[in-house]
């Protein structure tokens, strides 16, 4: 028999087998009682990851990967009358900028390094000159696998009253988010990361009052999450939603609550990510980013050795049955990434790095 492959690509991930036998369950028209009852549970449950929020927050459903939550938040909360502003270090940043100027609504954008962190002075001078309705950015920037500081830049966007959108895309799950705390007027995240289901549902989780209060600024029918909302209310959905993926999803949340909630899951990722730097080391291949400490627990990055090309070592490892990531924009060719969400155990890991060390005795890895 063919080993399985694991995937330590950041999404989609390595299923339970639980979760995939969930996607077998009968056909259910979404007008009917029980995909309402379905989709509550959900909710429920997606409340209960974070659950100091879940008299503030909504989770809201949507049928498309990730990227249809980050845009179906912007689509709705940014206006046309006043700009927002977006803070990118990485692809995912730069690509909610792409978003606002298909939308023609005004932003300014301040671009880092995409190794380096968010400058607060930047971001302070910033609010100083201009005012915003929103901030947005991002929490865990996959690109690098830095966790953006949201907390610190929280407390700058409070002293002059912005709120802020985030895309937790990579983090909702795995990380800690301080919705109130940090000021979270919406995130934006997906079934296929952190809570290890499959692609299909994502979901924007914004605060109660702008529900309530707002009207919504959204140029799409499809990605109005107002929309949504009023129709998830009764239990239901304006337009056909992935019934399958839905029934997927709740598994994977009973699986996530069952065995601990986010800290059980982010104590286990961190676990797996620092046997990772520390066994990477020990063979010379250095962390990408300065130090182990700025990572999430979800991905690490490591430079390329200079006498390896990626492909080579994607394909080996894949033969072996692991996928790996490569680097997007201009590090493609220059590092490679690891995500270690999904089902995955420290056995896994072991093996990856006995393969790992057979492929760097091999004569020719180039
Ligand atoms: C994966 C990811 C996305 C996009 O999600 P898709 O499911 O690929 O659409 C957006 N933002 C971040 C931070 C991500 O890691």
């Amino acid at each position: 028999m063919k080993k399985k492959t694991l995937l330590l690509n950041p999404g989609p991930v390595t299923l339970t087998e639980s979760v995939r036998l969930a996607l077998q369950k009968e056909d259910l028209c979404h007008r009917e009682v029980e995909f309402a009852d379905l989709q509550k549970s959900i909710i429920q449950k997606l409340k209960n990851v974070y659950p100091e929020s879940s008299k503030t927050h909504t989770p809201i459903l949507l049928t498309g990967s990730g990227t249809s939550a980050v845009e179906s938040m912007l689509q709705s909360l940014c206006p046309k009358e006043k700009p927002v502003l977006i803070l990118a270090n990485g692809v995912y940043g730069e690509r909610m900028a792409s978003m606002l100027s298909m939308q023609q609504k005004p932003f300014d954008v301040i671009s880092f390094d995409w190794k380096e962190s968010i400058d607060l002075n930047k971001l302070e001078n910033a609010l100083k000159e201009k005012s915003y309705a929103y901030i947005i950015t991002v929490h865990h920037e996959t690109t690098t696998g830095r966790l953006n500081d949201i907390a610190s830049i929280a407390e700058i966007a409070k002293k002059y009253s912005v709120p802020i959108l985030l895309d937790s895309v990579s983090s909702f799950g795995g990380e800690w988010i301080d919705l109130s705390k940090w000021n979270i007027a919406c995130l934006a995240a997906t079934a296929n990361k952190c809570l290890h289901s499959v692609p299909g549902i994502s979901f924007v989780i914004p605060r109660n009052d702008l529900l309530e209060k707002e009207k919504t600024h959204s140029t799409s029918l499809y990605l109005d999450f107002f929309k949504y909302y009023e129709n998830q209310k009764t239990g239901f959905s304006p337009f056909t939603q992935s019934v399958h993926a839905l029934y997927a999803l709740d598994q994977a949340l009973e699986e996530f609550h069952d065995a601990g909630g986010w800290q059980e899951r982010n104590t286990f990722y961190y676990k797996k990510t620092h046997f990772l730097m520390k066994a990477f080391s020990e063979m010379g291949i250095k962390l990408f980013l300065e130090n182990e400490e700025i990572y999430s627990g979800v991905l690490v990055s490591f430079f390329l050795p200079k006498e390896i090309r990626y492909e080579p070592l994607h394909d080996h490892l894949k033969e072996n049955g692991f996928i790996i990531y490569a680097g997007q924009g201009n590090f493609q060719g220059h590092i490679f990434r690891i995500a270690v969400m999904g089902d995955v155990s420290m056995l896994d890991l072991e093996r990856l790095i006995s393969v790992m060390k057979n492929f760097l005795s091999m004569p020719h890895h180039s």
